[in-house]
């Protein structure tokens, strides 16, 4: 069997006229106007590409790179590395404005950006206030971040989370070669009849696709969630709703993952791992800010920063659902997911959802 590698494969977008934009993966190429003028077009984003940019890291990057590396910390359950840029993170609290907001929003939302345990998304969600209040304890802070970590992610099968992931990706996709408008009422409608069909990547889909039309309808998908999750009787969708959600709407009006967690769920979503959560002593967490504290400053690892979120150059763990599905598919592969496992592109990527033609 003579199988040609994804890369040398052409992805097909509509143009909106009678030839198609082309995008080459193999060589970060494509047919559109944008990409002839110079600019990195949305195709090749699309299709997963991202531009290589010249970067210097270093041991003292600014707050944004040091954010990224808590997120990326958080997503490969390396906890050495997020405790240790929270704390660098947490320095910030007196010369950045909002930087404390920020952190605590970002534990927030990572717990449902890179976790299905809805009973650590709800202890956050009990903590937020206090977590935001001037003068907090850091070691509280710091305890979120490793009760978070404790629980496997959506890379490890496990927790259900390569269907959730995969089902995304499918969405997003779905959307790229759909570009009618869709008012929030359309949204709203596809929502509760991909629910019924039980389509999770039809439910993931109007989901995403009212957030591309206009956040402000966040809050009318999490009251529709909420009654179908009431008809059905879902008590995970539920829980993420109005124990988090709503509760901290303020905070997260512009942010999806509650929503598509929920949305997946009612979908016929399921993780094993939703209720899953271990208990975090002071002396742990003491134990681990004291190595922090014993840490030389390092320069910051070129993983934890994208270059789409922060400057940086190393797009395999940004959020994008196209990208974590490749990290799922780098755990099928080594059985881990680290950065510092050889990355196969061609392996990993994967096409699913994209209209693909020969080279
Ligand atoms: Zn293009």
């Amino acid at each position: 069997m003579n199988i040609k590698p994804q890369s040398a494969c052409l992805i097909v977008f509509p143009s909106g006229d009678l030839i198609p934009y082309q995008v080459a993966r193999n060589h970060s190429t494509c047919t559109c106007q944008d990409f002839i003028s110079g600019s990195w077009c949305n195709h090749l984003k699309d299709a997963g590409c991202y531009p290589k940019r010249s970067v210097t890291l270093s041991s003292k990057p600014n707050f944004y790179q040091a954010l990224s590396g808590l997120v990326k910390g958080i997503r490969l359950r390396n906890l050495d590395e997020a405790a240790y840029w929270l704390t660098y993170c947490w320095s910030f609290k007196q010369k950045l404005n909002g930087a404390q907001f920020r952190i605590i929003r970002r534990l927030l939302i990572g717990s449902a950006e890179d976790g299905h345990s809805i009973a650590i998304m709800e202890k956050l969600a009990d903590n937020y206030s206090a977590l935001l209040s001037k003068d907090i304890d850091f070691t509280s802070v710091m305890a979120e971040l490793v009760r978070i970590c404790k629980v496997p992610n959506w890379w490890h099968p496990d927790t259900g989370g390569h269907d959730y992931i995969y089902s995304g990706m499918l969405a997003t996709r779905k959307i790229l070669y759909d570009r009618a408008n869709y008012s929030a009422s359309d949204c709203l409608l596809g929502l509760e009849q991909a629910i019924v069909k039980q389509n999770k990547v039809d439910a993931l889909r109007w989901i995403i696709q009212d957030q591309e039309s206009d956040t402000a309808t966040n809050s009318l998908i999490a009251r529709k969630l909420y009654e179908l999750a009431s008809t059905y009787d879902c008590q995970p969708a539920k829980r993420l709703i109005q124990n988090i959600y709503l509760r901290h709407e303020k905070s997260l009006k512009s942010d999806n993952n509650f929503l598509c967690q929920a949305a997946w769920i009612l979908a016929g979503g399921n993780s094993p791992a939703i209720d899953q959560i271990e208990d975090v002593t002071q002396a742990e967490v003491n134990a681990l800010l004291d190595k922090v504290n014993a840490t030389k400053p390092y320069v910051i690892p070129g993983w934890c920063c994208d270059g789409v979120h922060c400057a940086g150059n190393d797009i395999r763990y940004a959020g994008m659902w196209d990208r974590m599905y490749a990290v799922c598919n780098q755990y099928n592969y080594y059985g881990r997911a680290s950065p510092d496992d050889p990355w196969l592109e061609d392996e990993f990527y994967c096409l699913d959802g994209l209209t693909v033609a020969e080279a």
